[in-house]
């Protein structure tokens, strides 16, 4: 790096820099707003010049943030409306599983296996229902405190602190980050955190969306998973292995899936997402329900020809500690 450049970089304040290695941003993706809760705020997409990694500006503060998770997420947003009733009904169904083969599995449901597991952003614990199935001695991570009383009353352990303070006298044989990374505003720093709870050659299962899939292009500033300001960085499969390796990870397995689910919602975003309003059709069980069914029963080759050339919807990872 040449003195200019570092100069350069001195100037300008750490916020507009690369979260990963302090690169400096272009513009990506101008006007990106909330296509979901009606939040009116504009942001862009940048990318840093050196390592490719794409990430929300301008960011949000953690303040601002947990303002907004407490406002729109979890038990704070959206509690025993009729569309999370039937998501609930149709997770816990037979059909689920047969759906999960067809669809692709981009939360581990269908894995088995035996270890501790620590399921970090638990909510009310619907994968660790999962995971225990399974054979895993799951627990879990949540800060909502209602969403984790949840999870504890189906006799589940579930920490209230965050990843950072949290430690325990147990090690980990897996830890989950199910759509989860790209909300951090430090993902270096969190997998390493998950690095320190983790056993010698322990993994981490990692989903995410994916910065290269086609319904980016496809959707441009409407694609449902920039979901800003919730989602801060934006990963391809290079910088996420490059995110893993620079955290002492190797990639064991990297796949790619596209929900049928979220190639809905980045239709209805496009067609009635409006600015400052929520887009109340993404919670419309009827028409979420045959949007997938026509997704997925006419346009399936599309989705799994996207998979096959790396430009699916969602990453799907699993990386083991070095
Ligand atoms: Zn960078």
């Amino acid at each position: 790096m040449n003195l200019a450049r570092t100069s350069l970089k001195s100037m300008i304040n750490v916020k507009n820099t690369c979260l990963a290695c302090n690169g400096l941003l272009c513009k990506s993706v101008k006007n990106v707003t909330d296509t979901r809760f009606g939040i009116n705020t504009p942001y862009m997409i940048a990318k840093c010049e050196d390592c490719n990694l794409e990430q929300t500006t301008p960011l949000p503060g953690q303040d601002e943030l947990n303002r907004l998770y407490e406002n729109h997420y979890n038990y704070g947003g959206e509690r025993n409306t009729r569309y999370t009733q039937l998501r609930a009904g149709f997770i816990n169904s037979f059909l689920y599983r047969i759906w999960l083969a067809i669809d692709g599995d981009i939360s581990f449901h269908r894995i088995r296996g035996t270890g501790n597991l620590l399921d970090v952003g638990c909510n009310e614990g619907r994968g660790l229902d999962f995971y225990r199935s399974h054979g895993y001695s799951a627990e879990g991570l949540e800060l909502n405190s209602k969403a984790a009383e949840v999870a504890r009353s189906k006799g589940f352990t579930v920490h209230g602190s965050t990843l950072e303070s949290f430690s325990t006298e147990i090690k980990y044989d897996v830890v989950v980050l199910s759509n989860v990374l790209e909300h951090s505003l430090n993902p270096v720093s969190m997998l390493q955190h998950i690095h320190r709870l983790l056993n010698t050659n322990g993994h981490v299962w990692i989903s995410c969306p994916n910065s290269q899939s086609w319904l980016r292009s496809a959707f441009d500033r409407f694609w449902i998973n920039w979901h800003v300001p919730f989602h801060i960085v934006h990963f391809s499969p290079d910088t996420l292995n490059a995110v893993l390796n620079e955290s002492r990870f190797e990639v064991v397995k990297m796949s790619q899936e596209t929900p049928a689910l979220w190639v809905a919602h980045s239709i209805i975003a496009s067609i009635f997402a409006k600015p400052g309003q929520p887009t109340r059709q993404l919670r419309s069980a009827p028409l979420v329900a045959a949007l997938i069914l026509l997704i997925r029963g006419l346009f399936f080759p599309l989705l799994w020809l996207g998979n096959l050339g790396k430009r699916g919807d969602c990453l799907v990872v699993v990386a083991r500690k070095i």
